[in-house]
């Protein structure tokens, strides 16, 4: 079949939940990708962070398939052999004591609200079904009814109330209103360290220092969603590192599964984590075999490859690039490592229009909203590779 009878079928029998760029992908390495008729595409999206060591690396293909021929699932009613092995890994890398493995983004978000809620009510004191969190304007942390509940898009919330009680939203990037929010029943404060859905927005200097400062003096938990920021993607392994502060809850997920499979966890001391009991939270697929030895090989590759410090220098290098491009219509670039956005101002093209005209010159990118591309290519690509993708990123933008 081609593209358009398979997107034909998906539109037929697939709910649309989605509205896709109109390509079919058939195949994929490294940072490139292939459509059903052949025609070969820069990947600049890379499954929104997922796919940050690329499409199909071998060395975690192999680990798949090793793992595959030998035990896959066994659900957590056993132990298997590889998750206590993941789980040192995890902790070593993140610093932190005990992890909870989990598969997609969201869950990962559901575990750490669960484990923050405990914490106020076994460790704070905070009187039954009174605990509050802390969100921010703009944030995206999944799709859950729990977390759309405390998204402030519209499109997000609009038909799937009535939602969970218990978060205050306060501005993005605004330490004070965080400060004004907290109540003797706040339990967590819950930001993402850069907004990547709302459009890569960076909060200014000193914002999660300042919200680490709010925590600290109010016995309160810093919980950071890096499923999208975490794992190099913005150039440093973590991007809080960039304050120099540390969370109590670190949420992470996409890049974790090395392009290959979901996984996603939450990361604590046994403080917050040591307080769930048998039977209180899981998953059944939750830190199976293949899910661990998949993240495993991909956390050595990340660290042994110094993905991050890959992701800094490459990413001033295309935001360079982009800066120069010559189109009124350009906002603002922005961004850290390689997560990097254009922004647009409202006119006859919209965000989604570029991204056709990138398509149409060999670049596939998503728009986030009506005015903002934004460009975050798996972190292994290559300075010539860059230069090659802002050569047509400039001809789309130009035209
Ligand atoms: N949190 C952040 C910051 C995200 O960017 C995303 C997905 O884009 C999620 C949570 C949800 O992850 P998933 O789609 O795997 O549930």
């Amino acid at each position: 079949m081609d593209s358009s009878q398979l997107i034909e079928l998906s539109d037929l029998y697939g709910a649309h939940n989605y509205k896709p760029l109109p390509i079919v992908i058939s195949r994929a390495e490294r940072i490139w990708m292939w459509n059903v008729e052949g025609e070969k595409y820069m990947d600049m999206l890379s499954a929104y962070s997922a796919v940050s060591l690329g499409h199909c690396h071998p060395e975690i293909v192999k680990a798949l398939c090793d793992q595959a021929s030998k035990l896959c699932i066994t659900s957590r009613a056993f132990h298997s052999d590889q998750l206590g092995l993941f789980s040192r890994d995890l902790c070593r890398l993140t610093g932190k004591s005990k992890i909870l493995p989990m598969n997609t983004g969201a869950e990962a978000v559901e575990t750490a609200l669960k484990a923050a809620r405990k914490w106020a009510y076994v460790k704070k004191g905070v009187a039954p079904d009174k605990a509050r969190i802390i969100c921010c304007k703009n944030n995206f942390h999944g799709r859950t009814t729990t977390i759309v509940g405390f998204s402030t898009d519209e499109l997000y919330r609009k038909y799937f109330g009535p939602f969970t009680p218990g978060f205050d939203i306060v501005e993005f990037g605004d330490a004070k209103a965080a400060a004004e929010a907290v109540t003797p029943d706040t339990c967590a404060i819950l930001a993402e360290p850069i907004q990547g859905e709302a459009g890569v927005l960076v909060p200014p200097d000193g914002y999660l220092k300042a919200l680490r400062k709010i925590c600290d003096e109010n016995n309160i938990l810093l919980m950071l969603d890096e499923i999208q920021t975490g794992f190099g993607r913005c150039g440093k392994l973590f991007a809080h590192q960039y304050e120099d502060i540390d969370c109590d809850v670190l949420i992470l997920g996409k890049a974790l599964g090395g392009g290959i499979y979901p996984v996603s966890a939450v990361a604590a001391d046994d403080e917050v984590l040591g307080l769930f009991t048998p039977g209180e939270h899981g998953s059944t697929f939750g830190g199976n075999p293949l899910a661990c030895a998949c993240a495993r090989e991909a956390l050595k590759i990340m660290v042994r490859d110094d993905l991050a410090q890959r992701s800094h220098d490459l990413g001033e290098r295309l935001m360079n690039g982009l800066r120069k491009i010559n189109n009124p219509q350009i906002k603002e670039v922005r961004g850290k490592g390689l997560l990097t956005a254009v922004e647009f101002e409202k006119g006859d093209l919209s965000a989604r229009d570029y991204c056709k005209r990138l398509m149409e010159n060999g670049i596939l990118a998503k728009e986030t909203h009506d005015t903002t591309v934004r460009f975050a290519p798996p972190l292994i690509i290559t300075e010539d590779e860059i230069d090659w993708a802002l050569e047509r990123i400039t001809k789309a933008f130009e035209a």
